[in-house]
């Protein structure tokens, strides 16, 4: 029993201890080990064959897709690759898996140590290191669909998951927050998705994460932690950091009480129920020994060769980390913005690349004014369309060509928004849409003869900007686009004060 005085202790004296074991699916077509469909959303059992449902004297087959795509994750991860991997045959006795042991790595995993760098958006805090512990390849069970009517009705095993390919990512226990739980596996499934390894979605369960959470005190000398809890099956951002938050909570409020340490209660399982927003026990959690681990007899030990590996590194491409620098450093964006368009995926990437090179001059992009319209114009679109940047109508040399006419004072913002909207509109170019507004130069003479029936009309104001309050000439401009919209509001604005001699 510890010594540290329990009653005296408050929630911000606990150190957050938290690791995550994240469950990716594979983006293959077929199972594992067998040529089973991966599709999701088939009707049960339509998906399966003797190797996959475990009929005796079958053999499975390795999918080399599977084990290419794991390969290229542990890269894109900074893992250590293995050169020598093999199978080994986890036990345990469950309806939907009916082999009773599913086919996973124990001792030598695909991929080794590695790490993901997280930053918690908003945040002042250096971006940190989250070590990975290993990722190892492994076939998924089924799903169990149970009676919900409350009438105890059956239970039903549907098999078409069974031998998926899945690849389980296990972190140290670097993190030491919810939020920055959150950030990790945002960052994950955006690195996943940039090197197109999964389709990463949570609501299919192709993206499925357990926590491992605990809380450590120091006092003095003295250092305890709580018992381990592991949370299940989380199946959303929102829902990680919210089971961590609580976990952590009631793990205070519980040594407080008790006072039970690491080493008087083994590792829990307990679930994460949403609804009610709160974690509940599940069965004791198995020890890697309860599992009896042994090589897998019917397949042999795989070696992956440094061909392999050089070539899962060409096929990487620029990954987010290096891209986010490069927008900052040769474009010129902030934090922010740099992760506004790296976070919309490689194609904005490349989108916004584009139009900032395209409407720049040649050394020198227009990093800042892309990074404004793609950010908010381009992007409002996509949101109010449900679309991704594929899909946008303005192709990235036809946004260029807009934004360098703006540059060259041929319209202003607002009007070239205006441009904007008729492209995607009608689908015209720019030229066309110039036309279709009729925006034209507005040359000098005419320029002068506005700003003198300004002057005119408007004595008051005038006399305002005299006594010293230019900011007056503001109201001058939205009557002088009423007049001529064409008219450029900053030439505006300085030929009414040259003309009353400011
Ligand atoms: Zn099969």
């Amino acid at each position: 029993m510890t010594t540290i005085d329990r009653e005296g202790l408050k929630f911000s004296d606990a150190k957050l201890i938290i690791g995550l074991e994240v469950h990716v699916q594979l983006k293959t077509e077929s199972k594992l080990f067998c040529g089973c469909s991966t599709q999701f959303g088939s009707n049960p059992n339509t998906q399966t064959c003797p190797v996959c449902t475990g009929m005796p004297g079958t053999l499975p087959v390795l999918n080399e897709k599977a084990l290419a795509l794991s390969i290229k994750t542990g890269l894109a991860l900074n893992c250590e690759i293995a050169r020598y991997t093999k199978w080994d045959r986890k036990n345990y006795f469950y309806p939907d898996l009916p082999k009773g042991y599913q086919i996973s790595q124990f001792d030598k995993p695909v991929c080794g140590e590695g790490f993901v760098e997280v930053k918690i958006p908003k945040s002042d805090e250096p971006a940190r290191k989250i070590r990975l512990e290993r990722a190892h390849l492994e076939e998924d069970a089924g799903k169990s669909v149970h009676d919900e009517s409350g009438k105890g009705g059956v239970s039903k095993i549907d098999l078409n998951r069974t031998g998926t390919p899945l690849l389980e990512i296990v972190t140290k226990p670097d993190i030491r927050s919810a939020e920055e739980a959150k950030a990790f596996l945002t960052e994950l499934k955006l690195i996943l998705g940039y090197v197109d390894v999964s389709d990463c979605n949570m609501q299919e369960g192709s993206l499925r994460c357990d926590a491992n959470v605990n809380l450590h005190f120091t006092d003095g000398e003295e250092a305890v932690a709580t018992p381990i809890v592991e949370i299940k099956n989380l199946n959303s951002f929102r829902a990680a950091e919210r089971a961590i938050t609580h976990e952590a909570r009631r793990q205070f409020k519980e040594f407080r009480e008790t006072g039970e340490t690491i080493d008087d209660a083994p590792k829990q399982t307990r679930g994460w129920d949403d609804s009610a927003q709160k974690t509940t026990p599940q069965r004791e959690k198995e020890l890697s020994a309860d599992y009896r681990y042994f090589p897998d007899p019917d397949l042999i030990a795989v070696v992956i060769s440094e061909q392999e590996i050089e070539d899962a590194k060409s096929s990487l491409g620029d990954l987010p980390a290096a891209l986010r620098e490069t927008l900052q450093s040769e474009y010129g964006l902030n934090d922010y913005d740099s992760d506004v368009i790296v976070s919309a995926g490689r194609e904005m990437v490349d989108y916004f690349r584009a139009v900032a090179d395209g409407s720049g001059k040649p050394g020198k992009p227009n990093g800042k004014m892309a990074s404004n319209w793609v950010g908010q114009e381009v992007m409002r679109y996509l949101n109010e369309n449900a679309a991704t940047i594929e899909a946008y109508p303005v192709a990235a040399d036809a946004m260029a060509e807009l934004l360098a006419r703006v540059t060259a004072g041929e319209v202003d913002q607002t009007r070239g928004k205006e441009v904007l909207a008729e492209m995607l509109a009608s689908g015209c170019d720019v030229q066309e849409a110039f036309d279709k507004l009729g925006i034209v130069k507005v040359d000098s003479s005419d320029l002068d003869a506005l700003c003198q029936q300004l002057i005119e009309e408007n004595p008051a104001v005038i006399e305002e900007i005299k006594g010293g309050k230019v900011k007056a000439v503001g109201s001058l401009i939205g009557k002088a686009r009423k007049i001529n919209p064409n008219v450029n509001p900053g030439v505006l604005r300085e030929s009414i004060l040259k003309i009353i001699g400011l």
